[in-house]
């Protein structure tokens, strides 16, 4: 087979990037190792990113993703500091009164990509192949050739979309970025049912306990009374300090005074699942002759939240814009595609930075004892921080020393 376009993964990057190249006309192979609806280890939170992006792409879509009944809406996020002092933060201040469009979601992995991947079979631009996963890729004269093990699926094509996720061995092997644990975070997932005091408008909790830093433990609320509960820490302390993930979330379950409470009439749905987040923490460079990493592939996950969709989407669209741009001048190469690189670190590259000194500021829990403490009592600063989901130069306050200093001598 040919084609000017080969997605490899079909998780919300590579979708994305397929639904982007299919509204400008362009058809594309998506190849998939999984068959959907496939399971995939994240907390499901998912911020207004992602319905701004699919909008963007096809109002419909984001029509479609708002009916869904999947999905739980989430109206803010609760922020608890090491001191246990709690703030809820909505992601709009006149959330109350205004209950039509919420920007925040909660849904399950295999009901999401489940549901992009239905709109990818909608699309007659595009093929998608299941159940098939790339394991060579040789760069020739004519065009990347991929192909399974066997050598039995074969695709030749002018540009390749790699989106295969955190594993890629094409971003190790081809691309030359290797895992580092300062730029990797080590996470893990479970479903529960039946926790007590989940908050009724949906927010996510962030519960930056002193066991975990500079880490944290979540509880994100899902339709039908369940839960996604986990944990994520940087893998450099993962490993320094020998933390057993599962153990700790579930000594913390056990013994927390206050987990222990609200766990104490719980279940365990399934199983304890990992993966790993790449982090955005540092610049990379995202792509080289007939090739753009998109998503966890490029490592765009951002260091604070752990947020990874949401920039999984923005890159897929950005690499389906500078793949088209690239059909037009008839040029794969390494210089023409510097553009996508410039575009990612124009969009992301802010945010990125700011989580970047925000996640580095966590390691000192005083700050953030000291900050919860002042915000609990502050309409004001509460208001700020609300704001700061929304304006990425507010944001920028939160990773600079001085506004702290401001802060504590305005008290
Ligand atoms: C514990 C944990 C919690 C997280 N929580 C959140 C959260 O709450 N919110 C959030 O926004 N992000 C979260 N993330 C990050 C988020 O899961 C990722 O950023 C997101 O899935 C990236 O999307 P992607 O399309 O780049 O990759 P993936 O979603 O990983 O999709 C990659 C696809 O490629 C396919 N594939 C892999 N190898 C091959 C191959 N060789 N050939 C063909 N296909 C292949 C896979 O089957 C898969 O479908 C979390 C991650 C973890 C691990």
């Amino acid at each position: 087979m040919e084609t000017k376009v080969c997605i490899i993964g079909a998780g919300p990057g590579g979708a994305c990037a397929a639904l982007q190249l299919a509204q400008l006309g362009i058809s594309c192979i998506v190849v998939d190792k999984a068959v959907f609806p496939r399971d995939k280890v994240c907390g499901d939170g998912l911020s207004g990113k992602v319905l701004t992006i699919l909008e963007r792409i096809d109002k419909g879509i984001g029509q479609r993703l708002q009916q869904a009944a999947f999905k739980m809406d989430s109206w803010g996020v609760t922020f608890v500091a090491p001191n246990r002092i709690g703030m809820d933060i909505p992601y709009r201040l006149d959330y109350q009164n205004n209950r039509n469009d919420p920007r925040g979601f909660v849904c399950k992995r295999i009901d999401f990509d489940n549901f992009l991947v239905e709109e990818l079979k909608r699309r007659p631009e595009i093929r998608l192949f299941e159940g098939v996963s790339i394991d060579k890729y040789e760069l020739k004269e004519d065009g990347y050739h991929l192909s399974d093990k066997e050598g039995k699926f074969q695709v030749k094509a002018d540009l390749v979309l790699v989106a295969n996720g955190a594993h890629s061995s094409f971003t190790k092997d081809v691309a030359g970025i290797k895992m580092e644990p300062e730029h990797y975070v080590a996470g893990i997932r479970a479903y529960y049912k039946g926790i007590s005091n989940l908050n009724p408008d949906g927010f996510i909790e962030l519960h930056f306990l002193k066991s975990m830093l500079p880490g944290y433990f979540w509880v994100f609320p899902l339709p039908n009374g369940e839960a996604n509960v986990g944990v994520g820490i940087l893998s450099s302390v993962t490993r320094n300090k020998k933390v057993n993930l599962k153990k700790l979330m579930l000594d913390t379950l056990a013994t927390d005074p206050v987990m222990k409470e609200r766990f104490k009439d719980s279940t365990l749905i399934g199983n304890i699942e990992g993966y790993g987040l790449p982090l955005g923490s540092k610049k990379r460079k995202l792509h080289g002759e007939r090739y753009m990493l998109i998503g966890d592939a490029g490592y765009l996950i951002d260091p604070f939240t752990g947020e990874g969709i949401g920039n999984a989407l923005y890159s897929g669209q950005i690499a389906a814009r500078q793949a088209a741009a690239a059909i037009a001048a008839n040029d794969f190469s390494d210089s023409f595609l510097d553009a996508y690189d410039l575009d990612v670190y124009r969009i992301l590259g802010p945010e990125l930075e700011v989580s970047t000194k925000l996640q580095k500021l966590i390691k000192y829990p005083w700050l953030f004892n000291l900050l919860m403490k002042m915000g609990s009592r502050n309409k004001q600063l509460k208001d700020l921080m609300s704001c700061m989901f929304h304006e990425v130069d507010l944001r920028k306050k939160l990773g600079n020393p001085m506004f702290y200093v401001k802060l504590l001598f305005n008290r």
